[in-house]
């Protein structure tokens, strides 16, 4: 699917007029937050189904309360905006939306408004590879008490850049940032899973993360699919080199397992089972194989 039109401020545009002032708050400071939601082909049924859109939605406004954003949009709004930009663009496939929402005005830094609102929507564009080499990042998580991690602002993403950066020019696939207490925060676009003694841990949503989607849906899921609890408590990053198990969850990475840390094998430098069963649940539930989980998905196609 090569994307034709992009839903701005109430009208699918042509791509290539999707356009915003260079003079605008969301330009000069980053006043911008987003989501990323995906929505998977089911072909047997013949329909699209987004995943948890409605958590995605709620996720915005929380986004835009804490950043004292004012948008004149509703959450009905922005889900029309998501399914309908879908349509205008035929997707018969799996595609990726990104949701922003913007302070277009030519304001001071104190702007609230107007909020602009676009969705975009392209073909899946997945970089997860099955097995990722990562290491620690000598940069540290964004804090609470300076730019909270916990709001999806664009700008938060500079600290993932850094460190991906960093990753990257070392000849890894992705950096872990720990936070300001020395303790496993995420990944740059990702949340994380530590295996130990057969047991999923996974950082507090108070360690610097985003309140991510896909965690809650491994924490809801877990019980059922490997018949164990997620524990949620602070991990160091010395646990990190003697996991049996280390994976990265979110909407984009969907579980990817991640096999080496700074250059040491996890478990036995292979995707684990709890890994693997996650991720096959997952895959399963997302397309619309689960029944117990149908609430979990806007259909796109009537
Ligand atoms: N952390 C960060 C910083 C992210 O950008 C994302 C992607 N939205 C995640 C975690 C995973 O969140 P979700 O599962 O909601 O995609």
């Amino acid at each position: 699917m090569q994307p034709q039109r992009i839903y701005l401020n109430g009208d699918l545009v042509p791509y290539a007029d999707a356009k915003i002032p260079i003079h605008s708050c969301a330009v000069k400071y980053g006043a911008a937050v987003f989501e990323g939601a995906r929505a998977y082909w089911n072909a047997a049924q013949e329909q699209l189904y987004v995943f948890r859109l409605r958590d995605h939605v709620e996720r915005l406004f929380t986004s835009l309360r804490l950043m004292r954003m004012a948008p004149r949009f509703s959450r009905d709004d922005v889900v029309a905006a998501v399914v309908e930009t879908m349509r205008a663009n035929g997707a018969r496939e799996d595609v990726y939306a990104r949701v922003t929402a913007y302070v277009e005005g030519d304001g001071d830094l104190d702007a609230s408004g107007p909020v602009g609102l676009a969705v975009d929507v392209r073909a899946r564009r997945l970089t997860a590879k099955d097995a990722l080499a990562a290491r620690v990042s000598s940069w540290v998580r964004i804090d609470d008490r300076s730019m909270p991690p916990r709001i999806k602002a664009t700008a938060n993403y500079q600290n993932a850049r850094l460190a991906t950066v960093e990753a990257r020019a070392d000849g890894y696939d992705t950096p872990l940032l720990l936070n300001t207490a020395g303790k496993l925060a995420e990944a740059p676009a990702a949340c994380c899973f530590v295996v130990r003694g057969g047991v999923p841990l996974t950082p507090p949503v108070s360690a610097g993360i985003l309140e991510s989607i896909t965690r809650a849906t491994l924490l809801d899921i877990f019980p059922e699919v490997a018949g164990v609890g997620v524990v949620e408590r602070e991990i160091d990053r010395t646990e990190l080199y003697v996991a049996d198990e280390v994976f990265i969850c979110g909407t984009a990475w969907e579980i990817t397992p991640v096999t080496s840390v700074d250059r040491m094998p996890v478990g036995r430098g292979a995707p684990g089972p709890l890994t693997l069963a996650a991720a096959d649940a997952y895959a399963r539930i997302v397309r619309g194989g689960a029944t117990a989980r149908e609430a979990w998905l806007t259909p796109v196609w009537s």
